[in-house]
């Protein structure tokens, strides 16, 4: 008789409403082992009694055993607790009690199983657009309220039929408690109607004239897993620039949706990483390189630019759409610029009437609007760009930081955050707080995320800056609140998803956040640990005339750069007119703010280049500065120190000494600021150097710096799991508090992701 053992494993991470339980089912009655399986508060709790060998067993064979949305970040081992049954069964959730974090999951893309049902004429789901299982549907945007179960989610309205019903029940199923379960019976179903609502068609004839409409031109507005896209063919330039024109949007650039990977493969440079991506559970919006010589996509859909936004089918609906056209359409966000995306079928036939043809819409509610996650590879791993559908929410654990406090973000691509049992949890998307629109979303997403976890907030943190939307809406709460420099905050999310604690040399770049002077800071070198740091070097600053509209100007900066070095040479892209009255203001100093911007930077060269004077959407210029820089190797221009700020005046001299072709001098820009970096982490001396802001969503600085700095012996830190740009700041002004009160340990590193095969 073989050593018999009982021990409970306690999970944490990512292991509710994927099909974990049935897996662990499957696997315990293969070698022979009793117990149970069940989800708590945390994670999911097993019972497990049999021989010393098959418990090992069963450990060593769990991780190759995960479905693929499944995440195990911790297992904890303790003696089982009183009798095991004989048997091996799934019991109940355990009670309510406990931060509840375990239960909220993103939305998961189609899997190969439910691909494989709706395209098989013999199967009772052929041809369904909401057919879904454990390991793929809908989550967190039809969430209501935790535990995750059927009544708690929009699915409550359809009641199951008998065929549904013995799946949900049966624990060899594999829509076991699939809680979005559904069929072509008893699940939700579409409507095909005109722009102004009225039905046309229902089920599939509502696809096929979907289908029908895109095929001839026609702008339609469908409604998806977190909100309506809008679509049209991107091969015919009529339909995308109608779309444009109705959506008010000049030159942002348009996301395509692909009927297959070889469809984009055929369009796009597409690495295995990229690849892997597009296909992953999450399946992200991934920005690639054109082919080239490349036809086919309206030059409209992304004006100017070498890159495309491209995402694959991830829900049946998509996916028997896409297979029903062949070719790839643009899907953006169903809205006008900048305001929140559609969810609500009356909402969006008010808003997106005006703008779309028809409209494909279901009869499932979606209870908070998702945008798609954009992302790009840069030196083999994600540079986010937006967590939205698929990767929100994002939970990073914090040992040891209370429940209830909540991070208010910046002000651009604003997210949230809130501390719940242990964890940091960041909120989805919510948009650019300078709309009305996204700053009633930003209070909806801040009681969302504290009413989904039960949480009273108790404390709040907040940006430096006292006039973002996000700082007021912060000190309109009944509680105490703290604030984080923009920066450190950007700093202080670096490490904490790096798992560092400091020091570090933090090199924080982006467009603009308020410095401890009340200057505008943007190119900055802090030292320091979580809690605090200490600005250490930072980009020579310049004048900027007119404020808020600067910032959309690159002209403006290319001005006050050439002022800034004693130079009396016209800025590109001003009338003479226009000229005197920005040098009338920079000579008095009225209306007139300095800043060490990186972006600004950005800026100045490319309307020094010729490549951008003024900005139809944020960050143009140094997409388009970054997109003709190209990917040869360059040599660094000359720069110098004055004290403690570095010098870019000799790199603009010599960029305007001409003899070079604009390709080559916005290559040699890229090289001359990581060559500036490298100075500073020589200068400074620390080992470990973190790289945040939204100056690193440009791939070419981000790989040019890793690089550098990892050759002079550095260990570089990037960001993986959330963006560089300001959605991460939530995370830091979490991180910075926590530290600030001596919480320690917040180790993050690998956390949460839904990982992507290598
Ligand atoms: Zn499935
Ligand atoms: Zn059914
Ligand atoms: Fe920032």
């Amino acid at each position: 008789m073989p050593e018999e053992t009982s021990i409970l494993l306690r999970l944490r991470g990512r292991v509710q409403g994927v099909g974990f339980r049935p897996v662990v089912f499957r696997l315990a009655h293969e070698l022979g082992l009793r117990g149970w399986v069940r989800n708590d508060p945390a994670g999911a709790e097993v019972a497990l009694g049999g021989p010393l060998g098959a418990v090992a067993r069963f450990r060593a064979d769990l991780p190759g055993r995960l479905p693929a949305a499944a995440d195990i970040q911790s297992v904890e081992e303790r003696p089982a607790p009183g009798d095991l049954p004989a048997g091996f069964e799934i019991r109940l959730s355990a009670g309510a009690d406990g931060a509840r974090v375990a239960g909220i999951l993103p939305d998961l893309a189609t899997c190969p199983d439910c691909l494989r049902e709706i395209l098989d004429p013999t199967d009772r789901r052929y041809r369904y657009p909401f057919a879904n299982c454990t390991h793929c549907g809908p989550r967190f945007s039809i969430l209501e309220a935790l535990p995750y179960d059927r009544a708690h989610t929009t699915m409550k309205a359809f009641r199951m039929c008998p065929a549904c019903e013995a799946e949900y029940r049966d624990p060899r199923n594999r829509r076991f408690h699939a809680q979005p379960n559904a069929c072509p019976v008893c699940g939700p179903q579409l409507t095909w109607t005109d722009a102004r609502g009225a039905a046309l068609a229902a089920r599939d004839d509502a696809l096929r004239a979907a289908a029908d409409a895109l095929k001839n031109g026609q702008i339609v507005a469908v409604k998806g897993i977190g909100g309506f896209h809008l679509m049209a063919d991107a091969r015919d330039a009529a339909a995308v620039r109608r779309l444009r024109e109705r959506k008010q949007r000049d030159e942002k650039p348009f996301a395509l949706l692909f009927p297959s990977r070889d469809a984009v493969a055929e369009a796009c440079d597409l690495s295995e990483a990229e690849a892997a991506w597009l296909e992953s559970p999450a399946a992200p919006i991934v920005l690639l390189r054109k082919r080239a010589g490349r036809r086919g996509l309206a030059e409209a859909v992304a004006p100017g630019l070498p890159w495309i936004g491209a995402m694959l089918p991830y829900t049946p609906l998509h996916h028997l759409l896409m297979r029903d056209l062949g070719f790839p359409v643009v899907a953006t966000s169903g809205n006008r610029t900048d305001e929140p995306i559609c969810t609500d079928n009356d909402e969006a036939q008010a808003r997106l009437g005006s703008i779309a043809d028809f409209f494909l819409r279901h009869d499932r509610p979606i209870v908070r609007p998702m945008d798609d996650s954009v992302m790009a590879v840069c030196e083999g791993g994600p540079v986010w760009m937006r967590r939205g559908r698929g990767m929100a929410p994002c939970t990073l654990p914090l040992p040891g930081v209370p429940d209830g406090w909540l991070a208010a973000g910046a002000q651009m691509k604003s997210t949230v955050a809130v501390t719940a049992g242990g964890n940091a949890v960041m909120s989805s998307h919510i948009g650019d707080l300078d709309h009305e629109g996204a700053v009633r979303l930003w209070r909806r997403t801040v009681d969302d995320l504290a009413g989904l976890h039960g949480l009273d907030v108790v404390r709040a943190v907040a940006d430096f800056h006292p006039d973002y939307a996000s700082t007021r809406g912060a000190a309109a709460l009944p509680v105490p609140v703290e604030s984080v420099l923009h920066h450190h905050a950007h700093i202080a999310a670096c490490m904490a998803e790096n798992g560092l604690d400091g020091p570090v040399l933090g090199i924080a770049w982006d467009g603009t956040g308020m410095g401890d002077d009340g200057t505008v800071w943007g190119g900055e070198f802090l030292a320091g640990t979580r809690a605090d740091s200490r600005r250490v070097a930072w980009l020579r600053p310049f004048p900027l005339a007119g404020g808020d509209a600067a910032a959309r100007e690159p002209r403006r900066s290319a001005l006050g750069v050439l002022r800034e070095m004693g130079s009396a040479h016209p800025p590109p892209g001003c009338s003479p007119a226009e000229l005197a009255v920005l040098d009338g203001m920079l000579r008095s100093g009225l209306n007139v703010v300095r800043t060490s911007s990186a972006g600004r930077l950005f800026d100045a060269a490319a309307s020094l280049l010729g490549v951008c004077q003024v900005m139809s959407h944020e960050g143009q210029a140094a997409m388009r500065l970054e997109a003709l820089a190209g990917e040869d190797e360059a040599e660094p221009y000359p720069f110098g120190w004055i004290g403690d700020a570095l010098d870019w005046a000799p790199m603009i001299a010599a960029m305007l000494a001409g003899g070079e072709t604009p390709a080559r001098v916005a290559a040699r820009f890229h090289a001359t600021l990581v060559e500036m970096m490298a100075a500073v982490a020589r200068r400074t001396g620390l080992a470990d150097v973190c790289l945040s802001g939204g100056c690193f969503q440009n791939r070419r600085l981000l790989a040019g710096a890793l690089r550098r700095l990892a050759a002079d012996g550095f260990r570089v830190w990037r960001h993986r799991e959330i963006p560089p740009n300001d959605a991460g700041i939530a995370l830091g002004q979490l991180a910075a508090a926590a530290a600030r009160r001596g919480v320690a340990g917040l180790a993050i590193g690998g956390a949460d992701m839904i990982e992507c095969p290598p």
